[in-house]
């Protein structure tokens, strides 16, 4: 029986850099296989929670690790280098 881990936030500039590859792996590819950006287990889950037009949310989820976090990217900066 597993013990329920802590939740894991995204909290360093490392981690974010990490997710934000993962992310952008995902938005090229909805069916890519994605790597946690804390432990780098395969299946990640990414969920697109943005709901206000000047920002994304995107929820980032591994059960092998407990991540669990969303993080935000402004409209602004996004796009721009696609
Ligand atoms: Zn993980």
């Amino acid at each position: 029986m597993k013990e329920k881990k802590k939740k894991i936030k995204i909290v360093t500039q490392e981690l974010m850099q990490t997710a934000m590859v993962q992310l952008r792996k995902w938005q090229a590819n909805r069916e890519a296989e994605l790597e946690c950006p804390n432990c780098g287990a395969a299946g990640l889950k990414i969920k697109d929670r943005s709901a206000r037009p000047h920002s994304e949310w995107y929820a980032f989820k591994c059960k092998e690790c407990g991540l669990d976090d969303a993080i935000h990217i402004p409209m602004a900066s996004h796009r721009s280098s696609m």
